[in-house]
């Protein structure tokens, strides 16, 4: 059996900036490790199979379903599904390393409530509604369908702030970095 490890967990509406603090997460805090989703959505932009996500097929994430590979999944936009897998976990803390997701708002919670005691889980917040839906059409990276859609759910996802262990703001994104620096280097030094 793997040693359990800790979990860094980050959500938000889409466009709410937590790709870019990940990123800059991974950049700076050593020991931390993307915990790569499955997802049955199409590549974007520059995206690579096994390193953003594990671009399998419905039919795979179905059977994967069945097979219980998930610690969760959520249908997260009709007819697309995203996942953890668990052996992903695993395959992280093998190396002795954290796990910092990127995963939406419903699917952040299940997790923090699955390994209570070994996540920290943040909630990325915009300045508002109209900020975010600024930043998400400004990423130029989804149809006006998909932005619809992604709007819709943003507004519902918002009012989940409250049930996570911090809210970080982001407003100049800047300052939203190095504060998440400094929370998840004090979260990791704790035993
Ligand atoms: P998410 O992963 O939450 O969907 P992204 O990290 O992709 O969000 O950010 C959405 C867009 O907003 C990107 O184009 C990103 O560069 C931009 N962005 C993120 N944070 C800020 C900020 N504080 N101010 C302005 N633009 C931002
Ligand atoms: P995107 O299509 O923009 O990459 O992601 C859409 C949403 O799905 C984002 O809110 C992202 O955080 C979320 N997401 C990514 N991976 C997972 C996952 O494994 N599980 C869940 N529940 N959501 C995820």
């Amino acid at each position: 059996m793997t040693k359990e490890g800790k979990l860094i967990i980050f959500s938000a509406p889409s466009g709410a900036g937590k790709t870019t603090i990940v990123h800059h997460l991974l950049k700076k805090v050593p020991g931390l490790e993307f915990s790569i989703s499955a997802t049955t959505r199409a590549p974007r932009g520059d995206e690579v199979h096994g390193k953003d996500y594990y671009f399998i097929s419905k039919e795979e994430f179905l059977h994967r379903i069945a097979k219980k590979h998930f610690v969760e999944f959520e249908e997260v936009y009709s007819g697309t599904f995203y996942g953890t897998l668990r052996e992903e976990i695993e395959r992280i803390w093998q190396q002795g390393k954290s796990v910092i997701f990127d995963i939406d708002v419903e699917g952040g919670l299940h997790l923090k409530r699955k390994y209570d005691g070994q996540a920290l889980a943040i909630f990325v917040q915009p300045p508002s509604l109209e900020v975010l839906k600024e930043r998400l059409a400004g990423r130029g990276t989804d149809s006006e369908e998909k932005l619809a859609e992604r709007f819709v759910k943003a507004e519902k996802e918002l009012n989940y702030a409250p049930q996570f262990d911090i809210i970080l703001k982001n407003h100049d994104l800047q300052t939203a970095c190095a504060e998440a620096e400094e929370l998840v280097k004090h979260f990791l030094s704790q035993k």
